[in-house]
């Protein structure tokens, strides 16, 4: 099947070059030409911009850093819907607000092109191995028609989560209990090195029990080493509880917790960290307790 990708970026170079390998062929289009110029020499086809992408493919990716993005990428002029024709399907796979997925859905709508919500979560290392957990929304129909023979090339897992925004409710799900998970592991972590335990023997100590978690394992180890190399960058993660308290207020869902880790995190922003990983809310404590988890 020709597809066309859109953002060529961290997570969005591997999961095409998932798609070159599943047998798909790739018309790829990013505003940075290295990430364009490797795809080429994975045997992807360059164009010189979305309408040109949307022109030749009936079904268009976009995995983008945020909303405005998106609508940049769709709706403005020389985007995908100038040169969609209708029928087409579009999987946005960008983290962004549902608000803004269900917007664009509507314009696409009006032009006969079928949109899905269905961002990815995972990281790069699973980007790579093709092990992502994708979350969609939108028709069922059509994601039961892109499920096995495009979306399960890129991830181990897809479920249908409800209407057009849908995917990216659940996405800000995981990331309010992702964020909240590492605060809680930096302030537990801090905690027993003020009061003079060692914070790796903590670790070890606890990982099997009530505490323990995927985000225990991947990121304690990161606070013990002091190793904050991304992975999942702070930049983005505000990005992520932003869509998640305005979401929040939209809905009347109150996010107390969210609210107190955005500031952690703007906190490590203002610092000159919002390229750190996200762990590095370990320095949001540091800085408040004198103490470094891993110094
Ligand atoms: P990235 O910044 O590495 O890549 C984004 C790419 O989009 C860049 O190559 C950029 O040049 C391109 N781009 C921006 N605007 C464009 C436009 N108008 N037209 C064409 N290309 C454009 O971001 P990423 O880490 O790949 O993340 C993409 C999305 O996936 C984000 O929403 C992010 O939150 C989400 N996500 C990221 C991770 C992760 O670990 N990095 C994990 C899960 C989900």
């Amino acid at each position: 099947m020709k597809i066309g990708f859109i953002g060529l970026g961290i997570m969005g170079k591997p999961m095409a070059k998932n798609l070159i390998k599943a047998g798909h062929e790739l018309v790829v289009y990013d505003i940075s030409q290295a990430p364009v110029d490797e795809l080429r020499e994975a045997g992807a086809k360059p164009a010189a911009s979305c309408k040109a992408v949307a022109e030749e493919c009936g079904v268009v990716i976009t995995m983008l850093p945020n909303s405005p993005h998106v609508k940049e990428a769709v709706l403005a002029k020389g985007g995908v819907l100038d040169g969609a024709k209708p029928g087409t399907v579009l999987i946005d796979m960008s983290s962004i607000a549902p608000g803004a997925s269900q917007e664009i859905a509507r314009a696409c709508a009006q032009k006969g092109v079928k949109m899905i919500d269905a961002p990815v979560s995972g990281g790069e290392p699973k980007a790579i191995d093709g092990s992502l957990s994708i979350m969609a929304g939108g028709d069922r129909d059509v994601f039961l028609g892109v499920r096995d023979c495009i979306l399960l090339k890129m991830g181990a897992s897809a479920v249908y989560c409800g209407d057009v925004g849908a995917g990216n409710t659940t996405k800000l799900a995981n990331q309010v209990i992702v964020a909240c998970n590492i605060a809680a592991a930096a302030e537990a972590l801090t905690l027993a090195k003020k009061a003079g335990v060692d914070p790796a023997l903590v670790f070890d100590a606890i990982k099997g029990g009530l505490a323990g978690s995927t985000v225990l394992n991947a990121k304690a180890p990161m606070m013990i080493g002091g190793n904050f190399k991304p992975g999942f960058k702070v930049d983005l993660h505000i990005k992520d509880l932003g869509n998640a308290l305005e979401t929040g207020h939209d809905v009347g869902a109150p996010l107390p917790l969210t609210a107190a880790v955005m500031e952690m995190l703007q906190t490590l922003r203002a610092d000159g960290r919002g390229q750190d990983d996200h762990s590095s809310l370990a320095n949001y404590y540091a800085k408040v307790s004198g103490a470094k988890i891993g110094g």
